[in-house]
């Protein structure tokens, strides 16, 4: 996770440019829809602005970026074509400006493609307020290219125009000129019009081009929820009619529209349109949602669990006697445990080498243990083969009491035998505390964080749930399921679920949830493999 704004900055080496100016207004392009295609100077801008003023095509996703405390502002319906006019965007934008905010006017694609980007620039200039113009990745080559339609190619097409299909092509108001672009001999792109299609392509084979050249049409490219047809000049509107093809959509008419659909990668991803639900705690970096939108799926965050910071000074104070040698291990049981150790560690003034005198550091798991690599930088000495508490005590070896008696002594620790730290949430169970007395330790736990839920899901998750949506669901532990049963709230709900390996799949069960897949192995990259076969089950029936 990024965390702060602040951090991006450095996090990119200055890459990206220095964070957004207070008085100014970033007039900034957020990409045709995937967040992978920002750039990274929107991203600074977006995390470290005060205000956001953003429309329905502004990509989801980057808004995570935006700072909690700043100012959000919706200035386009996300569902018309139009939203707020312009001139109170202008005058919006202006005012928070003239207020000292750092200003970001985020635009779908680029700001001065279709956008109106230059008119509110000019608006801004005229004010007198200093702006800056930040170019995004155009929809007009990106979601083209996202169904595997370049739209140049060495043969087929030596050039591309990208005309409007806002205007009606039967008002002779119009500045689109058919006449030219019937001519025209390369590839069209038509933004915007969906609903005009059939008067255009009727204009352009009027105006000379073959109705039997190919057009393809894309539909919400380059994210989960991307569909797209191939047809010709003179099918294309019939047909996207019956497929139900709306805004956002782009159509290309040419050669290149005709090329293999084999190139439409992103469509042939394994989870390509399926909605996942991930459960999770909001604080936890969503590498799980990551995964899911590589493989093609959309990831519906639902923190079902907060972390909060357990007992501040008991950490501190485990951590100074972590320093001054008193544990001769630490176990680590969550990615939580070990941001409670690292901040502790952060806390109290030392570093990594604080644990330099623990012989053994084990991890429940890869994901805990690559957290304690990127902390700490310290690696975990013991993972055990399958990630559970339990496989963690079983890996525990026998204690040498001799070898770390002497170490242990000075220190005041309940017990008898070498000293275990144990930085854990207050919910933990004392399984492994008892596995590890049972060989010979004395495992001392420590509150690292508290988990408590939250009042009820994010807005349109329960819809969603309700009305079938969401297609498959992923729990990532036991605690998470108990959390989401809560919030339901005895509310219905569709969907398949995905458990992380058998202890959260017992959890399922015992609360009436039916498991579809269940990981193996017991990690993140394991439950993304069961998504995907849990994809296949549903294509199977
Ligand atoms: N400035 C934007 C275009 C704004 S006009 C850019 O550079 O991309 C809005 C039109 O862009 C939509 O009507 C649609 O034709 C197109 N568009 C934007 N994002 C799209 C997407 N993800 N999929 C399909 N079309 C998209």
């Amino acid at each position: 996770m990024v965390g702060p704004g602040g951090d991006l900055v450095t996090l990119l080496g200055g890459l990206g440019g220095p964070p957004a100016r207070p008085g100014t207004v970033h007039l900034v392009g957020g990409g045709p829809g995937d967040p992978g295609l920002l750039t990274l100077r929107a991203a600074v801008l977006l995390s470290t602005c005060d205000v956001v003023l953003y429309d329905r095509l502004s990509p989801p996703e980057v808004l995570d970026l935006v700072p909690d405390q700043a100012e959000r502002l919706m200035v386009g319906k996300r569902y018309a074509e139009t939203g707020m006019p312009r001139a109170e965007v202008d005058a919006l934008m202006a005012s928070r400006a003239v207020q000292g905010k750092a200003v970001v006017r985020l635009k779908g694609g680029d700001p001065f493609v279709f956008g109106r980007g230059s008119e509110e620039a000019e608006s801004l200039h005229l004010a007198g307020i200093p702006f800056e113009v930040v170019s995004g990745v155009t929809s007009a080559v990106a979601v083209p290219a996202a169904a595997g339609i370049p739209v140049t190619h060495r043969g087929l097409s030596a050039g591309f125009a990208v005309v409007t299909g806002h205007e009606d092509p039967d008002k002779r108001t119009g500045h689109v000129d058919y006449t030219t672009l019937g001519r025209f001999p390369g590839t069209l792109v038509l933004l915007m019009g969906v609903n005009h299609l059939a008067e255009i392509t009727d204009q352009l084979i009027a105006h000379g081009r073959d109705p039997d050249e190919p057009a393809a049409i894309v539909q919400w490219g380059t994210t989960p929820r991307q569909a797209s047809l191939r047809a010709t000049v003179a099918t294309i509107a019939d047909a996207v009619a019956v497929a139900g093809i709306r805004s956002p959509a782009i159509t290309v008419i040419g050669a290149v529209a005709g090329l293999s659909e084999v190139l439409a990668w992103r469509e042939q991803r394994p989870l390509h349109g399926l909605r996942v639900l991930v459960p999770r705690s909001r604080e936890q970096a969503s590498m799980l949602s990551m995964r899911i939108r590589s493989l093609g799926g959309e990831a519906v965050e639902a923190p079902t669990i907060e972390i909060r910071p357990g007992d501040r000074s008991a950490m501190d104070v485990a951590v100074e006697d972590l320093a001054s040698g008193a544990y001769a291990a630490i176990a680590l049981t969550s990615p939580n445990g070990v941001d409670a150790l690292a901040d502790a560690i952060d806390r109290v003034g030392l570093d990594g080498r604080a644990l330099a005198g623990a012989g053994l550091v084990a991890c429940v798991g890869p994901g805990t243990a690559a957290r304690l690599w990127e902390r700490l930088r310290v690696h975990a000495d013991l993972v055990p083969p399958v990630s559970t508490t339990a496989a963690l005590g079983q890996a525990w070896p026998e204690a040498p009491s001799h070898e770390f008696a002497d170490r242990a002594v000075e220190v005041e620790v309940e017990g008898a035998g070498p000293a275990v730290l144990l930085p854990r949430a207050d919910l933990a169970t004392d399984q492994l505390v008892h596995a590890l007395r049972h060989k010979g330790w004395d495992a001392v736990r420590v509150d690292a964080y508290v988990t408590a839920a939250p009042d009820d899901f994010p807005a349109g998750v329960a819809d969603a749930l309700a009305e079938g949506s969401i297609d498959l669901i992923a729990f990532a532990s036991s605690s998470t399921v108990r959390n989401f049963v809560a919030l339901l709230d005895g509310r219905d709900w569709h969907g398949r679920i995905v458990s992380i390996g058998p202890v959260t799949s017992a959890t399922c069960m015992e609360l009436g949830l039916p498991v579809a897949v269940e990981a193996d192995p017991h990690t993140l990259d394991g439950l993304a493999d069961a998504l995907v076969a849990a994809a296949a089950l549903r294509d199977a029936t």
